[in-house]
């Protein structure tokens, strides 16, 4: 008997939605076709509470943050692998009308309690951290093959609908249109990263200009991300970009580049996630358009998936499907 649920991918929004189904006890198969091209696979996995040239807060951070800790913590203690670090941010001024923003701002208290004092050079953002979501869906993939919950196959949702009750679609740039996302056109954005050989980090500073520079082990870094509308190539351009970044974040210290990766980031419309119910085929569901902040938002989206489940709660408004149906 094949279980009520299919989710259809497993990348960061099937393996924490999934994980989030075992929790509440929801029964579930979940398929993917071999992580290639996952985003999961290759994006930083950072949560900044305060982020962009306009210094601002991420949306709804205050309340999703902890959150997206205590599950990432659930799933490392449960799986035995380490996944989320705690970070700060070491961000620093590109001109002066950032330290003007940033002192208006600090004098409205409107970035506390993550950011406090600024000096000349720039500022230190508390309470970020970085999740490993390269380590989390491989971790994901073990245990979920070996109890035989996971198939990996490409699958025709369409087809799929015959032989469950419902399909959840987590299918990241690979499927980001179709008949689950009703009238929404969704933007894929490329991303690259470089992993850099370098000595003598601070392991919880992640160092902030435009780019960053993220710590992940000893004597490894990572530097991204590029953010094109292009196709999923490994560019030159990005290479020197991000090599000219890190020069600059690490302020003459020697490193050496040793791989260099792409994605593709989703986003809806107006740049927020998409789930819920398809309008035009109610047992097809999304999960998706998690754009730059996949880290932070999965876990409330599936904890949203998981109301709407057992309890027949309906879908935040901001985030259902259905805000962009005429
Ligand atoms: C360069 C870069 C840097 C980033 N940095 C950050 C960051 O610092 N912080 C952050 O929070 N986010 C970051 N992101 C974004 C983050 O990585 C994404 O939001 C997140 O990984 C998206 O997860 P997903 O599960 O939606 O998609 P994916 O990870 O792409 O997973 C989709 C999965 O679906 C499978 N699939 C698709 N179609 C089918 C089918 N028909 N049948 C079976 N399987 C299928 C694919 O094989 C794939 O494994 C970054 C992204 C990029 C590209």
């Amino acid at each position: 008997m094949p279980a009520p649920i299919l989710i259809v991918g497993q990348g960061l929004a099937g393996t924490v939605l999934g994980w989030t189904f075992e929790q509440a006890g929801i029964a579930f198969e979940i398929a993917d076709a071999g992580h290639f091209g996952a985003a999961s696979r290759v994006g930083a996995g950072i949560i900044n509470p305060v982020t962009g040239q306009r210094i601002v807060k991420s949306r709804g951070v205050d309340e999703l943050l902890p959150r997206a800790l205590a599950v990432y913590r659930t799933m490392e203690a449960a799986w035995g692998v380490p996944l989320v670090r705690a970070m700060r941010v070491r961000r620093f001024f590109n001109d002066d009308r950032e330290r003007r923003v940033l002192a208006e701002k600090s004098a409205t208290g409107e970035l506390a309690p993550y950011v406090g004092e600024a000096d000349p050079v720039g500022f230190w953002i508390e309470g970020a951290a970085r999740v490993d979501t390269a380590a989390l869906i491989t971790a994901a993939r073990a245990r979920w093959l070996a109890n035989g919950r996971l198939r990996e196959e490409r699958v025709d949702p369409a087809a799929a609908l015959a032989r469950h009750d419902m399909v959840i679609l987590c299918t990241g740039a690979d499927d980001c249109g179709g008949l689950a996302w009703g009238d929404v056109r969704c933007a894929r954005a490329t991303g690259e990263i470089l992993t850099l050989a370098v000595g003598g980090l601070a392991p919880d500073v992640i160092l902030n200009r435009g780019h960053w520079v993220l710590p992940t082990t000893v004597g490894e870094a990572k530097v991204g991300a590029t953010y094109t509308h292009e196709g999923e190539e490994v560019f030159t351009e990005a290479r020197e970009e991000l090599t000219l970044s890190a020069s600059r974040l690490l302020a003459g210290r020697e490193f050496a580049v040793t791989a260099q990766e792409a994605g593709v980031r989703v986003t809806s419309p107006d740049r927020y996630p998409l789930v819920g119910r398809s309008p035009r085929a109610p047992r097809l569901g999304i999960f998706n358009g998690l754009g730059s902040k996949g880290a932070l938002l999965a876990p409330w989206l599936a904890h949203q998936w998981v109301n709407h489940l057992t309890e027949g709660v309906s879908f935040d408004r901001e985030l259902a499907v259905g805000r962009f149906g005429r």
